[in-house]
C-alpha cells in the first residue's frame, strides 16, 4: 500500500496524516477547512478539493471525522463507489457501534475491507505518533490495517470483529470519567478533612486509590504530575469532547443493555459542566467544581 487517503485533518488528523507523509506514503488529503488544508500541504501532503478525487487512486482511505452521522455522510456518498475497489478502509474517529457497522456493511457488499480503528491519546500523541489503536474488522483487515497504523501509532491492537475497537473506546472513557471525578472528589476531600493534597498524592498514587487520574494526570494545580491543571486546564482532553465519549457509552450500554449507573452519573456531571460554558476546559476541571 502506497497511497492513502486522509479525510479530516482536524486537531487529530493534521499530525496523524504529517506522520503517514515521514513514513513515506504518498497522502491524498481532504477536509473542508482551507486552515487544515492549507498546513496538510506544508506537511507534504497532496491536497485534493472533495472526498472523490482524494480516494481515488487510494489504497487506502483514513478518516478522523466529528462523529458518525459525518462518517456514514462521507462513506456513503464520496468513498464508497469512489475508491478502487479492494481498498481498505480505517475510520479512527470516534463514533456509535451501529453507524460503524453499518457502514461497514455497506462497505464490504460493494467490494472493499473495513475496520473501525478509534484511538487513545491526544493532540500530543496524534502529532508525536504514538497513539494507541483499538481496532475491529477481521484477520485480514487488521493484518493489512497494521501497516497503514503503525507509523502513528505507539500500539495497534486486534479488538475484535467490526465495531470492537468503537466498544473499547467507549468502555475505556466511561472508565476514565469515572476515576477522574473520583480522583477529583479525593483531592477536595482531602483538603477539606485538612490533609495537604500533595501529601494525599503522595500516599495514594502508591496505595489502591492509585489509577491514571491520579498518579500521571493529577487534576489539582501544582500537585503530582504535570498536567493542564497546572496550565489552568487549557490543552488537554476537552471537556466537550468526554461528554460526547460519555454520550456514546451511555448509548451503547442502552443498545446492549448493560446497566451502568456510574457512567450515567459521570455524564450528568460533565454535561452541567459544559453547558456551564467549561466546555473547552480539560475533563480535569471538574476539581474546580466541588
Ligand atoms: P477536529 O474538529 O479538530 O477535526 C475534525 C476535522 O474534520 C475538521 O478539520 C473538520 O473541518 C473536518 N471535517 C468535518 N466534516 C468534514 C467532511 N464532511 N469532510 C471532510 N472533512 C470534514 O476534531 P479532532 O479533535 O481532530 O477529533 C477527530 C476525531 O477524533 C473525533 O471523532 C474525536 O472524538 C476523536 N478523538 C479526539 C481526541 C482529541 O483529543 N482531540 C482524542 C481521541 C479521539
Amino acid at each position: 500500500m502506497k497511497k492513502i487517503a486522509f479525510i479530516g485533518l482536524g486537531n487529530m488528523g493534521g499530525g496523524m496524516a504529517a506522520n503517514l507523509v515521514t513514513a513515506g506514503y504518498k497522502v491524498r488529503a481532504f477536509d473542508l477547512s482551507e486552515d487544515a488544508l492549507a498546513k496538510a500541504k506544508e506537511n507534504g501532503c497532496d491536497t485534493f478539493t472533495t472526498v472523490s478525487e482524494a480516494v481515488a487512486e487510494a489504497d487506502a482511505v483514513v478518516t478522523m471525522l466529528p462523529n458518525g452521522k459525518i462518517v456514514k455522510s462521507v462513506y456513503t456518498s464520496e468513498v464508497i463507489g469512489k475508491a478502487p475497489k479492494g481498498a481498505l478502509f480505517l475510520d479512527c474517529s470516534t463514533i456509535d457501534v451501529a453507524t460503524t457497522r453499518e457502514v461497514a456493511e455497506l462497505a464490504e457488499n460493494a467490494g472493499y475491507m473495513m475496520v473501525d480503528a478509534p484511538v487513545s491519546g491526544g493532540i500530543a500523541a496524534a502529532n508525536g505518533g504514538s497513539l494507541t489503536f483499538m481496532v475491529g474488522g477481521t484477520s485480514e483487515a487488521f493484518a493489512r490495517a497494521q501497516t497503514v497504523l503503525e507509523p502513528m501509532s505507539k500500539a495497534v491492537i486486534h479488538a475484535g470483529q467490526i465495531g470492537s475497537g468503537q466498544v473499547a473506546k467507549m468502555c475505556n472513557n466511561m472508565l476514565l470519567a469515572i476515576h477522574m471525578i473520583g480522583t477529583c472528589e479525593a483531592m477536595a476531600l482531602a483538603k477539606k478533612a485538612g490533609l495537604a493534597p500533595q501529601k494525599f498524592y503522595e500516599i495514594s498514587s502508591k496505595s489502591t486509590g492509585y489509577c491514571w487520574s491520579l498518579n500521571d494526570y493529577t487534576p489539582v494545580p501544582g500537585v503530582g504530575a504535570t498536567s493542564p491543571a497546572d496550565y489552568d486546564y487549557q490543552g488537554g482532553f476537552a471537556s466537550a469532547l468526554m461528554l460526547k465519549d460519555l454520550g456514546l457509552a451511555i448509548a451503547g450500554a442502552e443498545d446492549s443493555g448493560a446497566t451502568v449507573p456510574m457512567g450515567e452519573h459521570a455524564l450528568e456531571i460533565y454535561k452541567a459542566f459544559v453547558e456551564a460554558g467549561n466546555g473547552g476546559k480539560d475533563f480535569g476541571a471538574i476539581f474546580t467544581t466541588l
